[in-house]
């Protein structure tokens, strides 16, 4: 199907006019050390589509990183906000109404095990509280984690990442980390498939195991599929047989669902595709929808191990952030944005493998839900990846009304995550345009 375009205001080239002059103002006056982006200035956003300072639209596959799920702007949320910000911003420990509620809303849509939440601000603090109540619950300190992983900036949850930019030069770390790799299914060590991928994975941990650890394991820690790392979904049956393994060496499980939950891939949380019922986990981003927060989400009995006056976050649990909590929840049962995102993201990943057939660098198109990963490669036999490919796509893209963002080990995936309120006509223009894009630079 060829959507029509016509509905995006295209004003300028990209950058225009006032985004170049903002771009130089932003050198001057903020560190440039984040990652590669379209050169635009955002000036607002509505749904999927995002308006940059020049009066351009542009459809949305970034969300904000995988935050914005419920849409831009959405009236129910801003209303939510405005009505507690008008009330009361911040109490600290002193809870409210609507931090306990968000509580109990949390503990409703989590899987049935998780029966508490603790409400902080950003991912990482999410996973930092994971590892501090994995270490006090077990009286152990080492944390099995993945190579490819991302759990943040901060010095734990970089300790226990396992990407290049994130963790190198920044040594020494935090001691305990044993990282062991990650099932890719696209770039299979030894070429193993299936099981077979599965049992060497478990062979190479417990090798890990045997070289590094003093006896003192207390966690394994892991995202549902890798995220920043490049979309890598681990072959079905990894993450239950790990959670087994973990359960079964009185180890606590931590999944962190930072980006992979809130209806991300189609389900409420990722972990559920598999069924699985970690000790702990880490939840962000789609919780916040930009209001930073986030929580630890734990069974009872693992807190137990935690006194009064043992954790607490300034921010964390904030009014604001609770009733923002509970704003897209609602919105999210009522609008059902979890099953639109299983519906609208098979729409789109069948379009995306369609172009794919005709394309010498789109070598992978994995995802689920409205999670998908394009593998750019110079060669689809050979998979050698192209960070300079995939940053002329995304460029060709923004000229054309699409923004998206490179991830990845190699930074030669695009990120394909749009708003889980995007519609099938939304979802085909948006192919529309990436084909267009792509075949531009493969020209
Ligand atoms: N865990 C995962 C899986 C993430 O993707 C991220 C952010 N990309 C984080 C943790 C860290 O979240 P934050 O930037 O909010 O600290």
């Amino acid at each position: 199907m060829k959507a029509t375009m016509q509905e995006l205001a295209r004003k300028t080239a990209v950058p225009g006019p006032r985004s170049k002059t903002l771009l130089d103002e932003w050198k001057k006056w903020e560190a440039q050390v984040t990652g590669f982006q379209a050169p635009v200035v955002l000036d607002h956003g509505n749904g999927v589509i995002l308006t940059d300072v020049d009066g351009n639209e542009y459809y949305d596959w970034t969300s904000g990183v995988l935050v914005m799920n419920i849409g831009h702007s959405h009236p129910d949320h801003v209303a939510a906000l405005q009505k507690q910000a008008a009330r009361l911003l911040n109490c600290y420990d002193i809870p409210t109404a609507e931090r306990i509620n968000a509580a109990k809303a949390m503990v409703e849509i989590t899987p049935a095990n998780l029966d508490q939440a603790f409400f902080m601000t950003t991912g990482a603090e999410a996973v930092e509280a994971c590892i501090r109540v994995a270490r006090r619950a077990t009286g152990n300190f080492e944390i099995i984690s993945f190579q490819g992983g991302f759990h943040g900036r901060t010095y734990a949850s970089m300790s226990v990442g396992g990407l290049s930019g994130v963790k190198k030069h920044y040594g020494p770390l935090m001691a305990g980390v044993i990282n062991v790799p990650y099932p890719n299914p696209y770039r299979p060590l030894f070429g193993l498939e299936g099981d077979a991928q599965i049992d060497a994975h478990f062979e190479l941990m417990e090798n890990q195991i045997r070289a590094q650890s003093t006896g003192s394991l207390a966690a394994v820690l892991i995202e549902p599929y890798q995220g920043a790392g490049g979309f890598i979904f681990p072959p079905a049956g990894f993450l239950t047989r790990l959670e087994k393994w973990a359960r079964e060496k009185g180890l606590i499980m931590i999944v962190d669902e930072v980006q992979a939950s809130f209806g991300r891939t189609g389900k409420w949380f990722c972990s559920e595709w598999e069924g699985l019922t970690p000790h702990l986990m880490a939840v962000g981003k789609g919780i916040g929808c930009g209001i930073p927060t986030s929580a630890m989400m734990a069974e009872s009995g693992v807190m137990a191990c935690m006194h009064k006056g043992e954790m607490s976050s300034t921010c964390g649990g904030n009014p604001i952030s609770s009733a923002s909590c509970l704003a897209i929840i609602d919105i999210m049962k009522r609008e059902k944005l979890v099953e639109n995102s299983a519906k609208v993201g098979a729409v789109l990943k069948k379009r995306l493998e369609g172009i794919q057939e005709n394309s010498k660098y789109l070598g992978d198109v994995r995802g689920r839900g409205l999670i998908i990963g394009l593998e750019i490669v110079k060669d689809r036999k050979t998979k050698e990846p192209s960070a300079d490919l995939t940053k002329k796509i995304i460029l060709k893209a923004a000229e054309k009304g699409l923004l998206m963002g490179p991830v990845g080990m190699f930074g030669n995936v695009i990120r394909v995550a749009p708003p889980l309120v995007v519609t099938e006509d939304q979802a085909h223009a948006m192919a529309d345009i990436f084909a267009e894009a792509l075949a531009e630079v493969e020209k």
